[in-house]
């Protein structure tokens, strides 16, 4: 039988993953209550809004459970704002942001300023495919300071860190499931 992928669904894009996985053949769950964890074997936390999605993992009871999970080695994926709430360190946070604090990186909110709020981007990373993959950057955090147990998947052309990966966790800055892409999806159900 195939293992379920829970995707976090308290706020986000979190339609957009399930679609791939649909796409890949996979069975995949909405995950909003700490019951609907147990039934899942991996994660993906979607983009959306760091500072609410933060919330609503305190008040939904799932920010202790899924950060027992990642530490007892469940695979976990965070796009964009999911992403920062994996992060140990945020540079910018709101006063009281809550976050999962699991992986030793620090995460720079909307990193691309008002300006370049969104754009789409090749990114070429060797090991996940061997094309260069489509995503979406939308008001887009990057990754700093990376711990020494932190592999660099991708960097943009000016060296900026935009996607990561320390043991079973990986975070992109960037949206691979809003271009249609499924590599990065295949990468994360390898792991
Ligand atoms: N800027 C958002 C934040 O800081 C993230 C945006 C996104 O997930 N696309 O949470």
């Amino acid at each position: 039988m195939k293992e379920t992928v829970g995707v976090l669904a308290l706020q986000g894009d979190f339609q957009e993953h399930l679609d791939i996985l649909a796409k890949l053949g996979v069975p995949a769950i909405q995950v909003r209550l700490p019951r609907d964890l147990e039934r899942v074997g991996r994660l993906i936390i979607p983009g959306g809004e760091s500072t609410t999605i933060g919330k609503l993992l305190v008040t939904s009871k799932l920010l202790q459970p899924i950060r027992a999970r990642i530490k007892k080695g469940t695979p976990v994926w965070g796009t964009c704002a999911g992403g920062i709430a994996m992060a140990k360190r945020i540079a910018d946070p709101e006063k009281g942001q809550a976050h999962l604090k699991v992986m030793d990186i620090t995460a720079r909110r909307n990193a691309f300023g008002r300006q370049l709020e969104s754009f789409e981007a090749k990114i070429f990373m060797p090991k996940v495919d061997r094309k260069p993959i489509p995503v979406l950057f939308i008001r887009a955090p990057v990754f700093e300071s990376p711990g020494k147990d932190v592999e660099v998947l991708a960097r943009l052309p000016d060296k900026r860190i935009v996607a990561a990966q320390q043991g079973k966790i990986l975070v992109t800055s960037f949206h691979p499931e809003l271009t249609g892409a499924t590599a990065l999806h295949q990468y994360f159900l390898s792991l």
